[in-house]
């Protein structure tokens, strides 16, 4: 089982989850029984996974056959980009625990800073980008404060918000973010993000703490000509040492940093190792090693978002 940590509103939340974008969807209902089964308390989800049905589904069997019942799960699901207009938050919230079956989400993220005017990419009419629209964020936040008052949510955050965005939602809320979560992983370790969320009592989620192997969509010049994380050598032996998988080093390394980690896995070994991460402790030599590694290139960076006027990432934090 996963620690819990405490967010900011007093609510605990399991410190590793599943991560469930791109699970096949013929194998996710499964798979996510399998985690529930193996000790999993956190499902980290979005609309713009298209499967919250499945996952739906999949915490009905559970909850009718005993393994859990709703009080002792924590789902997240995330607000897409298309539906940032002010009276388009309690619909979409709505919409997803429809299909989720359930009367409330733990965690509501708003999944970007940039709002779109159709789900998924941006769409290009003559090379110019048409798909986009600026918002006033505040308006999307007043939304989602409204979502705690009605219970649909229990807490609110952010996600691939940086620190300029972050303090502009912040000023003047009536509720505080709990929660941004972001890419972090150990190319990639946020460390200042983190300070600055610290500062004021956010919590991080690490997207990608494996670096998202095989992700169809990066932006090929960030990863082009790197070894994948969970093949460098350093963290090979580091496993070996430690009587671990790589996986497990890498989580680690983010969990010992009091961040919440979602990783991604439909094979049942690797689910269950990647619970298990708090039953050895890696050395301060190691974990300089470990730090060694940073090269401040996101691992997961999609094309076509950095001509958005709130394309978050042109910030360092
Ligand atoms: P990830 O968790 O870094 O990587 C998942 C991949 O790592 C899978 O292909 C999995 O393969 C492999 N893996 C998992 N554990 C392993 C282990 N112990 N040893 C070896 N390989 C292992 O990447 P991700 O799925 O992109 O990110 C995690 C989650 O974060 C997502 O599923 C999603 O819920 C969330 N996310 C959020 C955002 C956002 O914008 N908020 C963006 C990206 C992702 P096997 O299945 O074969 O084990």
């Amino acid at each position: 089982m996963a620690k819990e940590l405490t967010l900011n509103n007093g609510r605990k939340i399991p410190q590793i989850g599943l991560g469930t974008s791109r699970i096949p969807k013929d194998i996710i209902e499964d798979t996510v029984c399998l985690a529930v089964d193996r000790g999993y308390r956190h499902i980290d989800t979005a609309f713009a996974y298209y499967n919250e049905v499945e996952i739906g589904r999949a915490l009905k069997r559970k909850f009718e056959d005993g393994t859990v019942t709703r009080d002792n799960v924590f789902v997240t699901s995330k607000l897409s980009s298309h539906y940032h207009a002010e009276e388009d938050v309690y619909p979409a919230c709505s919409e997803s625990l429809r299909r989720l079956q359930l009367d409330y989400v733990d965690l509501f993220l708003i999944h970007s800073p940039f709002s779109l005017k159709n789900p998924g990419y941006f769409t290009t009419k003559g090379g110019v980008e048409t798909g986009y629209l600026e918002r006033d964020l505040k308006a999307t936040w007043r939304a989602m404060e409204e979502l705690v008052i009605s219970g649909k949510a229990k807490s609110i955050g952010l996600s691939n918000f940086n620190s300029q965005q972050i303090e502009y939602i912040s000023d003047g809320a009536r509720i505080k973010p709990v929660m941004n979560q972001v890419e972090i992983n150990i190319r990639f370790p946020q460390h200042q993000l983190q300070r600055f969320c610290e500062e004021r009592d956010i919590m991080l989620t690490a997207y990608a703490p494996m670096g998202s192997p095989g992700h169809p969509n990066l932006l090929q010049k960030n990863t082009e000509g790197k070894v994948p994380l969970l093949k460098e050598p350093v963290i090979d032996k580091l496993a070996e040492k430690y009587g671990k998988n790589s996986g497990q080093i890498l989580l680690k390394s983010l969990v010992d940093r009091n961040i919440v980690v979602i990783p991604m896995s439909t094979n049942p070994e690797r689910l269950a190792s990647n619970l298990q991460v708090y039953d050895f402790t890696i050395s301060d030599e190691d974990l300089d090693i470990i730090s060694s590694m940073e090269d401040g290139i996101r691992q997961f960076s999609r094309p076509k978002r950095e001509d958005h006027p709130d394309y978050p990432f042109r910030i360092p934090f």
